[in-house]
């Protein structure tokens, strides 16, 4: 519920402090847990096993030495599928930092980890994780988690939604009050979990583009005014892409409100954009600061999906401190 107090935006550790660690690896979440990131995100998906582990795609190849491991265990298309491989099998994987198709890091300069260090683990091992980080942090922090692409998971024979939920109330994650959002891009998904699954938990719909084809849910109808009044009546909030929230304008390349955060304020919905990178900025900003007080002081958001919490954090304890 939004209120007359000082926006004070949450800190959503995006696949954990993923711009010094591998993305979705226990070591990662531990550093974002101590940077003073208020949620950790976690991305799940489906084993051949029907074991839910956390990892961000469908597929393995861009994050592990599955090529090199288990070579010839892709499907026509090329990709080694998470869903193709046992739990056992995906665990002997090394992760590294995430790759583009021609094997060069997709994010220069960041922790390579192409050695033993850092494997993959399940939902539930992450939730124990953090468990504990808590009682010997002595801090609480919230989870994020995302269901990936429901409708691929059901035609491959699992109902991913089910099992995620059944992981969350294992660790007593149920309520709306339970420092938890449950994140999905498949607005039927989230609709099937609120009427159907009778789910409480609060929910984000996070919106993509309809170029990126994630889901069949029509984005560009997402974002209208009408959109965000029918969204409002099953989520608590949306998870925008960043470069919706502004336009850059042709003439002076001055930045200016798209209107989408107001728009979806007075429908009642939260607000957590994604993704906030210091090494990769959107069109139109200059520094990682700049493009921070945009959408914190001018924008209000509610929330915002980092790879840095810790600068996010610092740049809000500055600003309280007067800046
Ligand atoms: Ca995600």
């Amino acid at each position: 519920m939004r209120t007359g107090q000082p926006i004070r935006p949450v800190v959503i550790a995006h696949r954990g402090a993923s711009g010094y660690l591998p993305e979705h690896t226990l070591p990662g979440k531990a550093l974002a847990y101590t940077m003073g990131a208020d949620y950790l995100e976690q991305d799940v998906v489906a084993t051949r096993d029907n074991e839910l582990v956390v990892l961000h795609d469908i597929h393995l190849d861009r994050v592990t030495n599955v090529a090199a491991r288990f070579a010839g265990r892709h499907r026509d298309d090329g990709r080694y599928y998470v869903r193709d491989f046992s739990l056992d099998e995906i665990r002997s994987l090394q992760v590294n930092d995430r790759k583009n198709a021609d094997g060069s890091s997709v994010y220069p300069g960041r922790f390579e980890a192409d050695g033993e260090v850092f494997r993959v683990h399940t939902f539930a091992e992450e939730l124990a994780f953090i468990e504990d980080l808590q009682e010997s942090g002595g801090r609480p922090i919230g989870i994020y988690p995302e269901i990936k692409r429901p409708a691929w998971h059901q035609k491959e024979g699992v109902d991913i939604t089910t099992d995620f939920l059944a992981i969350l109330r294992q660790y007593n994650y149920a309520s709306h009050d339970d420092p938890v959002y449950v994140q999905c891009f498949d607005a039927s998904e989230l609709l099937r979990i609120r009427k159907d699954l009778d789910c409480e938990m609060k929910l984000i719909q996070l919106i993509a583009e309809n170029s990126w084809g994630e889901s069949a849910t029509n984005c560009d109808e997402l974002r209208s005014t009408r959109g965000l009044q029918r969204l409002a009546r099953t989520v608590d909030g949306i998870g925008p892409w960043v470069q919706r929230l502004y336009r850059v304008r042709a003439r002076d390349g001055r930045i200016q409100d798209s209107g989408l955060v107001s728009r979806a304020h007075a429908a009642g919905l939260a607000v957590h954009p994604y993704t906030f990178r210091q090494d990769d900025l959107p069109p139109g900003f200059e520094s990682f600061r700049e493009l921070l007080k945009f959408v914190i002081d001018e924008l209000s958001v509610d929330g915002l999906f980092t790879d840095f919490p810790d600068l996010v954090k610092s740049h809000l304890s500055d600003q309280s401190c007067g800046d």
